[in-house]
C-alpha cells in the first residue's frame, strides 16, 4: 500500500487537486506503487499560475535586492544538504537510479542554486561612459512568471538547473515535474517553504503533460517557458508559447558520438565509454551512444568495451556496490526493449546484452555492431543502455559520421593529439564537446543542443539573458560636451 502523498505546491500551501484526482507512483526496481501525487488539471494548473503571477506582480521576491535573494537561495541550498539523503533516497526509489549516483545529483543540484544564486548578485548589468557626456548601463531586471517543465531522467537536477536561475534573477516560478518521478522536486517544494520563500515564488504542479503541462505553456500570464525533454513534445511547447510570444529555451533529446582515436589512452577512453552509455543506465540526453573506433585499435578496444560492460555490477539500486538498475518504469522499459527487437533482422549483431530475462524492467548493458547507417537503433534516441558502435578509417570520415544526424548535443573525442583534439572539436556540430571525458560542466558556460537538440543556451550569462529582460538606460552626465543636450 502506497503511504506517502506528494501534493501540489501553490501559496506555499501543499494542496490536492481541485478534483481530488491522484496518480500512482511507481518503484520502477520492486515494481510496486510507494505513493500517489495529485493529477493537475488546467484549473489546478491557473491556479499556479495567478498564484506566481501575484508574487510576481505584488510580492516582494523581485523587489529585494541581489545580495537578499541571494541570501534566501543559499538557505535552501542549506537545508538541501541537510535533507540530501533524503532526496536523493526519492529519485532512487522513484526511478532506480544508484544511490551514489543519486546523492552525486543531489550534490549538483545545490551547485546550481548557489551558483546562480551568486551569479545574480555579482553580474547585474554593465556601464559604459559615452564619448557624448553620457553614461549608459544594462540593467536585466526579471521577466515576469516562468514555466518551467522537466523530465524524469535526474529528477531533482534538472528540475534545480530551470528553477535555480528562474528565482534568482527575481522572477517567480512554476516547476511541473515528470509525472514518472513527482517525488523529489515535491520535496524541493516543501523546502522552499522551509527557508521562508514568500508565498507564489516557487510553485509545484503535479500532474502529466497534458493538462497540466500544457496548460502553463498556453497561457498568456506566463512570461517565459523553459523545457527539457523530448524533441517531439518540444516542439509542441514551442508552438503553444508562440500563441503568447513566449520565448522558449528547449533541452531536448541527443544522438551523442564518442570518437577514439588511435592514439587515444585507452584505459581512459574505455572507463569513460562504459560511464557515456551505461551511467544512469543510458537514460541520459547527453550518452555516448554512437561509438566510432578507428580501425588500428578496434579489436583491442572493443575486447576491453565489451568486458567492462560485462562487469558493471547489476541490482538493487540501494545496494552500495550496485552501479546499474533498471530502467525508470514500464513504458520506458517497454521503448527501450523494442529497439532490440529487430536488430538481427536489420543485419544488426549483439555483442552483448539484451533483455533481462528474470522480470525485471531492466535491460542488461548492450552493444550493438554491423547496423546500417540508416537503422532505428542508429539514427533513433533510444535513451537507453544501448550502444551502436562503428569503425572508422580517417579523421574526415569521423567528422563526418558524428556530424550525420538530427541532433547536436554533444560529442565527445578521445585523442592524445593536441591539434586534432582541437581541430575536430571545432567541426563537431554539438552544443558541447568532451575531450578526453564526460559529463564535466562548469555553469558558466553555455549548455543546449542543435538541431532536434534544442533551442538557445542556459548557463551563466546565457541564462541571465534568458530569464531577464534587458534594458539600457542612457543618462546625461556633462551638459558642457559639444552637442550633449
Ligand atoms: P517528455 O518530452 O515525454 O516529457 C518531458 C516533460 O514534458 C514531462 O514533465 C511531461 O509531463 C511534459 N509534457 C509532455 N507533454 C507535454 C505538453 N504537451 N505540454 C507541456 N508539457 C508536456 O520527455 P521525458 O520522456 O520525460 O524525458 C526524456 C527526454 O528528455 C529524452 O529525449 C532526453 O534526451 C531529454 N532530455 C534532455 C536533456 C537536455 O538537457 N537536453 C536533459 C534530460 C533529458
Amino acid at each position: 500500500m502506497s503511504t506517502q502523498f506528494f501534493g501540489h505546491i501553490i501559496d506555499n500551501e501543499e494542496v490536492e487537486s481541485i478534483s481530488g484526482e491522484r496518480f500512482d507512483v511507481w518503484n520502477p526496481w520492486t515494481q510496486e506503487v510507494f505513493a500517489q501525487a495529485a493529477e493537475g488539471g488546467a484549473e489546478d494548473a491557473e491556479r499556479a499560475i495567478a498564484s506566481a503571477r501575484k508574487a510576481f506582480d505584488e510580492g516582494p521576491w523581485p523587489r529585494m535586492t541581489h545580495p537578499e535573494r541571494a541570501a534566501a537561495i543559499h538557505k535552501l541550498a542549506d537545508l538541501m544538504e541537510e535533507r540530501a539523503d533524503e532526496l536523493a533516497t526519492l529519485d532512487s526509489t522513484n526511478m532506480a537510479k544508484p544511490f551514489a549516483q543519486a546523492k552525486h545529483d543531489v550534490g549538483r543540484s545545490v551547485a546550481n542554486f548557489r551558483f546562480f544564486a551568486d551569479h545574480q548578485r555579482d553580474h547585474t548589468g554593465e556601464v559604459y561612459p559615452m564619448p557624448s557626456g553620457h553614461h549608459t548601463y544594462s540593467e536585466f531586471g526579471p521577466a515576469g512568471v516562468v514555466a518551467a517543465i522537466s523530465p524524469w531522467n535526474f529528477p531533482l537536477m534538472m528540475a534545480t538547473w530551470k528553477i535555480a536561475p528562474a528565482i534568482a534573477w527575481g522572477n517567480t516560478c512554476i516547476i511541473k515535474p515528470s509525472e514518472d518521478t513527482p517525488a523529489s522536486v515535491t520535496l524541493l517544494g516543501r523546502l522552499a517553504v522551509e527557508a521562508g520563500f514568500p508565498p507564489g515564488v516557487l510553485n509545484v504542479l503535479n500532474g502529466h503533460g497534458a493538462p497540466a503541462g500544457s496548460t502553463l505553456t498556453a497561457d498568456d500570464r506566463v512570461d517565459r517557458v523553459t523545457f527539457t525533454g523530448s524533441s517531439v513534445t518540444g516542439k509542441a511547447v514551442m508552438a503553444s508559447a508562440s500563441t503568447h510570444l513566449a520565448p522558449v529555451s528547449l533541452e531536448l533529446g541527443g544522438k551523442g558520438a564518442n570518437i577514439v582515436f588511435d592514439d587515444a589512452d585507452m584505459d581512459n577512453a574505455v572507463y569513460w565509454a562504459v560511464e557515456a552509455i551505461f551511467r544512469n543506465s543510458g537514460q541520459i540526453c547527453l550518452a555516448g551512444s554512437r561509438l566510432y573506433v578507428q580501425s588500428g585499435i578496434y579489436d583491442e578496444f572493443m575486447e576491453r568495451f565489451v568486458a567492462a560492460a560485462e562487469a558493471l555490477t547489476i541490482g538493487d539500486p540501494f545496494d552500495p556496490e550496485v552501479a546499474f538498475s533498471s530502467l525508470a518504469s514500464k513504458k520506458h522499459f517497454d521503448k527501450v526493449s523494442g529497439y532490440l527487437e529487430d536488430v538481427e533482422e536489420q543485419g544488426g549483431t549483439v555483442l552483448t546484452g539484451g533483455v533481462d530475462e528474470e522480470g525485471r524492467w531492466l535491460v542488461r548493458p548492450t552493444i550493438l555492431t554491423d547496423l546500417p547507417l540508416d537503422s532505428r537503433q542508429y539514427c533513433e534516441e533510444i535513451f537507453g543502455p544501448v550502444c551502436v558502435v562503428n569503425r572508422f578509417e580517417t579523421e574526415a570520415e569521423a567528422i563526418h559520421l558524428a556530424n550525420d544526424t538530427r541532433y547536436g548535443l554533444n560529442a565527445m573525442l578521445f585523442t592524445e593529439n593536441l591539434s586534432r583534439a582541437h581541430r575536430v572539436s571545432s567541426h563537431l556540430r554539438a552544443g558541447t564537446v568532451w575531450v578526453n571525458c564526460f559529463f564535466i560542466r562548469d555553469l558558466r558556460t553555455p549548455f543546449g543542443g542543435v538541431g532536434d537538440s534544442g533551442v538557445g543556451r542556459e548557463g551563466g550569462n546565457f541564462s541571465r539573458e534568458f530569464f531577464t529582460e534587458p534594458k539600457a538606460v542612457v543618462m546625461q552626465i556633462d551638459r558642457t560636451v559639444e552637442g550633449a543636450s
